[in-house]
């Protein structure tokens, strides 16, 4: 099997980015009247030429949404576990550099947390750490996914990368999806924003999605952090590596995230900014590119973003996030890996998902058609 590796290697950086801002209205045209967006077209759609075509965008990808999954909104939480980190990311509030306090759960502590977390409804949780080896690595993890696996139907990681022997044990104790970001396909800059640690190794980390698919988890969440490089090349390297995915392991379902650099502890600014037209844009662009793909947005967004984006192409949803370890019942005052925008508790996200014509369900979209 040809890796993705080999695969990207054999593609340039500016020439995708050039073909992408060539595109035309004639090129949104066709896109949006195929049956099967290819990459070309998804390249029309995250190009400029599509900004006067967001009406029509979001029509489809409406239609499309609702065709494949019905009017649901499937709730998610994230748990952080620990904010020990070895890496050095520039634009993270876990960076190894920060002067933090550091804290990784023990597991009575873990206990109060999904206490908490199970008291507000939810049947699906997203386990989170830094990357720290030593303090929050595979044992740690396996330990966890064990201990909380009988409290919920789904259990996720976003976590380090590990091998694929690692993901196959973890397949065992019940792990359902790895979310693993690339961040930035630009191999160039990559190391730039990931000076130190095992993440600045661009190659191991994108070969992390065919480790999981060969190593039999059930979803793979991939996506890269808007803000870093221009976002419309970003997006279509990353629409070739979930094309690339489902072509490789096809009995793996897929997940896109939109994460958007926030306010964090340090400098970092954006060098890429994002605004909401154009988040808006990419999710309906992805929808329109690929029917089954999961589409998430989390409480990084606004309360008005979500609530306008949850009927055009979101198909899951994070409420009442806390983003530091302990959050819910433990401490309340380590630092945050970054600011929540949208602060609501899940009870009024799910009122507002219902006064949508929505259903919030609290389980994986297959978990709902048994
Ligand atoms: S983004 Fe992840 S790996 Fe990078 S510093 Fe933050 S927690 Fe560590």
């Amino acid at each position: 099997m040809n890796t993705f590796e080999a695969r990207l290697s054999a593609m340039n950086w500016d020439e995708e980015r050039e073909s992408i801002y060539a595109k035309t209205a004639a090129d949104v045209e066709r896109a949006l009247q195929a049956t099967n967006c290819g990459l070309d077209d998804f390249k029309a759609l995250i190009s400029p030429a599509a900004a006067p075509y967001l009406e029509q965008m979001a029509f489809k990808s409406k239609a499309m949404t609702q065709k494949r999954f019905g009017k649901v909104m499937q709730m998610y939480i994230p748990l952080y576990l620990s904010n020990a980190c070895a890496n050095a990311c520039v634009y993270c509030g876990f960076s190894h550099g920060n002067d933090i306090q550091r804290i990784t759960l023990s597991l009575e502590q873990v206990k109060q947390e999904i206490d908490v977390i199970k008291s507000m409804g939810f049947d699906h949780l997203l386990l989170v750490t830094g990357e720290h080896p030593a303090q929050c690595g595979f044992e740690y993890l396996k330990s966890v996914i064990r201990f909380v696996k009988p409290f919920f139907s789904q259990v996720s990681i976003e976590v380090q990368p590990m091998h694929e022997d690692q993901y196959r044990a973890l397949v065992q104790e019940g792990l359902n999806t790895v979310y693993v970001y690339q961040e930035t396909y630009h191999q160039h800059r990559y190391k730039t924003y990931h000076p130190s640690g095992k993440k600045s190794d661009f190659n191991y980390r994108l070969a992390t999605p065919e480790r999981l698919g060969a190593a039999g988890v059930h979803k793979i969440g991939l996506g890269c952090l808007l803000g870093l490089e221009d976002w419309r090349t970003d997006s279509f390297f990353t629409a070739t590596h979930l094309s690339y995915l489902e072509k490789n392991f096809w009995r793996t379902r897929y997940s896109i995230s939109f994460p958007r650099l926030r306010p964090h502890m340090g400098t970092f600014q954006p060098n890429f900014p994002v605004n909401d037209k154009e988040l808006a844009q990419l999710i309906m662009a992805y929808r329109l590119f690929n029917a089954d793909v999961d589409l998430s947005l989390s409480t990084r967004e606004s309360m008005i973003f979500r609530d306008n984006m949850m009927q055009l192409g979101v198909t899951a949803m994070s409420a009442g996030s806390k983003t530091e370890p302990g959050g819910y019942a433990v401490y309340n005052h380590a630092l945050e890996q970054f600011s929540v925008a949208d602060g609501r508790s899940p009870e009024v996200v799910c009122d507002m998902i219902r006064q949508q014509g929505y259903e919030p369900v609290w389980k994986d979209w297959d978990d709902c058609l048994q």
